[in-house]
């Protein structure tokens, strides 16, 4: 279909068309909840190990934030563009909206390929990029977060970077630092453990035993290869595949998640693990399992392969993994969709427990973190289980009722429009 390459800013448009005709926005309203309130490109130059210069591009692009200060992770991608950060910052918006968090929405990223750079080049293009952008950002104005190919290391230069710009320590800066920085305890897990919660939840609804059931996972990263861990040991599935951005693997008897994440560590990838077979990237997505966990990129659920979508349950890890074609074909197969910024809102919201930490200098221990974090995730299901039940809707749409509804409150009593 034409419409599926359609980038993915379109696609988080006309998300907001939807809710917004069903809510009856004004129009005024609704036209400013389509765009950006703000958004930066920058072209910094970074000096590399051979004594050349290169020239990065990055953005940060603030979307909203009527319902406080903006937040969101950064991507270092080689497919980085304005639009998908957009459409990023976006979601990011709706998803604190979803979880009550008194947050707007942001996003960023610099368009490279971090697996070609030295650890020294990608701290250059870390430290790089802050003093690109550092102007907009602040722990009352915007705070980055770690995103796609960004890890904690990168947080810890890019808020000593920031701290050196200010002339003072400013750990609020940014979230997903390392623990001695000021992160939070909980936030490495965070994204998967939300996710994981909420499929609890849903199976509760649904009437399906988890204990056993089998379950499979796109991307071994920060978000896919907690969900293997977590989703075995907080709910016994027994996970039979994950795939990452080489290939796959696959094994009916389960996979090991120490084991995998060895091999993963000692060769680059998870394909060519001893004790399994290997398959595609994609072919997690297709396999006959009651639980799917999307955990890499954009786009992967589309018309063209919906239909082949078996499982009952799909978490979405991932941002934006399935296009609205796809939502409803999924929905007239009765399969229960966890939308992307309900399902793996966990990772903001340990961040703000961050913020709140690194505001007072006092740290939660790690028990206080995951109690509170399934309280929140689980009532947020909840409030969006109701919302798809009340109006007859899919639970994206619901999602989305529930958080537009809260930042259009927010812009109104601000008296913006
Ligand atoms: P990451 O960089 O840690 O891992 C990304 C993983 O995806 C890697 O294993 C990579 O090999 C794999 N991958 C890339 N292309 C692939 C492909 N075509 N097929 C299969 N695997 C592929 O990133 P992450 O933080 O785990 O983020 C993954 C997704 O989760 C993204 O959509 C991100 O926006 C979303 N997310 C992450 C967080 C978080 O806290 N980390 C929070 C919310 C949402």
């Amino acid at each position: 279909m034409a419409t599926e390459k359609a980038n993915p800013f379109s696609i988080a448009q006309r998300q907001l068309d939807e809710a917004a005709a069903l809510l009856a926005l004004q129009p005024a309203l609704h036209a400013l909840l389509r765009e950006p309130v703000r958004e930066l490109t920058v072209n910094f130059p970074v000096k590399m190990d051979d004594g050349s210069v290169k020239i990065f591009k990055g953005y940060r692009v603030q979307y909203n934030d009527a319902r406080g200060p903006t937040k969101g992770g950064l991507r270092f991608h080689p497919d980085e563009t304005i639009d998908t950060v957009r459409a990023l910052a976006a979601w990011m918006t709706w998803k604190c909206a979803v979880l009550d968090l008194p947050l707007g929405g942001a996003k960023g990223g610099v368009t490279c390929n971090p697996k070609s750079l030295s650890p020294f080049e990608l701290e250059r293009v870390a430290r790089g990029y802050i003093r690109a952008v550092y102007r907009m950002l602040g722990e009352e104005t915007d705070i980055p977060a770690p995103d796609v190919y960004t890890t904690p290391q990168v947080m810890a230069w890019m808020m000593d970077e920031y701290s050196v710009l200010r002339g003072h320590n400013v750990p609020g800066v940014i979230t997903g630092k390392p623990l001695p920085l000021g992160g939070s305890a909980g936030r490495e897990d965070a994204t998967a453990r939300g996710g994981v919660c909420c499929v609890r939840e849903a199976a509760n609804i649904l009437g399906l035993n988890l204990k056993g059931a089998t379950a499979a996972v796109q991307g071994f990263g920060n978000a896919g290869r907690f969900a293997h861990r977590l989703g075995a040991e907080l709910l016994g599935l027994k996970v039979v595949a994950v795939s990452d951005s080489k290939g796959g693997i696959y094994n009916e008897d389960g996979l090991d998640v120490e084991a995998v994440q060895d091999h993963k560590r000692k060769t680059g990838s998870v394909v060519n693990f001893p004790e399994a077979d290997n398959i595609s990237s994609d072919a997690p997505l297709f396999l006959d399992v009651e639980v799917l966990f999307p955990a890499a990129l954009e786009n992967v659920i589309s018309a063209r392969n919906a239909e082949n979508v078996k499982a009952n349950i799909v978490a979405e890890l991932a941002n934006g993994p399935t296009t609205p074609e796809a939502d409803h074909i999924l929905y007239e197969k009765g399969i229960y969709v966890i939308p992307d910024f309900l399902c793996n809102a966990g990772g903001v919201t340990v961040s703000y427990f961050e913020l709140v930490q690194n505001a007072y200098n006092y740290y939660w221990p790690l028990e206080m973190v995951y109690e509170r974090l399934d309280n929140r995730m689980t009532a947020a299901f909840h409030t969006v289980h109701n919302m798809a039940v009340q109006r007859n809707v899919h639970n994206r749409l619901a999602a989305y009722l529930v958080a537009v509804a809260k930042v259009a409150e927010a812009v109104s009593l601000r008296g913006w429009v």
